[in-house]
């Protein structure tokens, strides 16, 4: 299994190669002096936005993306500073943000994340790596610095806090945020593109995130740096919060008027929500992840999201 990836990536950079980057096509944008992100490609399985920060000393690069896209992230990373890639900070514990530890890490980099992070990565990541790559991975690196609620970086010319804002999409959700530059990175809370973000996956909370996102949206913020699809402003974390809240109140009102699952997946509206609600499936299954939920009362006993 592991040739198929490596066959396929190997004939990527045949094609790119036959094919020299311009300027255009590259994949490193810079969002402030110093600041940049790499953009995430689905068609090449690698899909996640990487972005990274060019302290005095080092490179700070937030979440690794899979192993394959990683060389390549470094050897960009490389073209713009000759400064070593010491910190990687992982948003969330899913392969398309954490696979590719083990390359930074063999490249001298530390991992860094939140104690509940490194907890789901060890107790859930290989399944999550064995559904998004088919295959059986013998190792995944780990965080070994890991914080509670924040952690800081800065050196008087730079300032990055890392902070907690799960459980959300998963328990230990992160963003990292520059408030000199009013840029946040904000994993897979919020993502700009039609394929949707695990709205029905078992992690997620979903009054946690509607929190999160309204928390989130209270930071001076000029761009939002999604983990897929493309840049946004504050307005992207409202339309991703208001879509969860909207499907989120019609399932519970739809289950009050006793109407059922399937009932739902049928008649809950969302289209007035643009590209959040474009992948119907996904839709579907995250109508069903709510009904469980809320008969279930988790997530109605955690906070605000009490039966109307
Ligand atoms: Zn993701």
């Amino acid at each position: 299994m592991q040739t198929k990836i490596f066959c396929a990536s190997f004939l990527i950079f045949l094609l790119s190669w036959a094919s020299p980057p311009s300027y255009a096509q590259s994949r490193v944008h810079r969002l402030a002096p110093d600041v940049y992100y790499w953009s995430g490609d689905l068609s090449t399985h690698e899909q996640t936005n990487v972005g990274f920060v060019v302290f005095r000393d080092y490179v700070l690069v937030i979440d690794a993306n899979f192993p394959w896209a990683a060389e390549k992230i470094i050897a960009d990373i490389q073209a713009i500073t000759p400064k070593p890639v010491r910190f990687v900070f992982n948003t969330h514990y899913h392969a398309d943000h954490t696979l590719g530890n083990s390359v930074f890490v063999a490249h001298g980099a530390t991992i860094v994340s939140t104690d509940d992070l490194a907890l789901e990565l060890s107790a859930k990541g290989m399944e999550d790596v064995r559904d998004q790559t088919k295959i059986n991975w013998k190792h995944l690196e780990l965080p070994s610095i890991r914080f509670q609620d924040r952690l800081v970086f800065d050196d008087g010319q730079h300032r990055v806090e890392l902070i907690k804002y799960g459980q959300a999409h998963t328990k230990g959700d992160a963003v990292a945020y520059l408030p000199a530059e009013g840029i946040v990175f904000v994993g897979d809370l919020a993502v700009n593109w039609t394929h949707g973000n695990n709205l029905s996956d078992q992690d997620v909370s979903y009054v946690g995130w509607i929190r999160a996102l309204d928390n989130l949206a209270q930071l001076p913020i000029k761009t939002v740096v999604p983990a897929h699809g493309d840049l946004g402003d504050v307005d992207l974390l409202r339309r991703q919060r208001d879509f969860i809240a909207d499907m989120w109140k019609q399932v519970k009102q739809g289950l009050k008027a006793g109407k059922s699952s399937a009932e739902l997946r049928k008649t809950v509206q969302l289209t007035q929500h643009g590209i959040f609600a474009a992948d119907r499936q996904e839709t579907e299954d995250t109508i069903e992840s709510m009904c469980d939920r809320a008969r279930g009362q988790a997530d109605w006993n955690s906070g605000d999201g009490k039966p109307e």
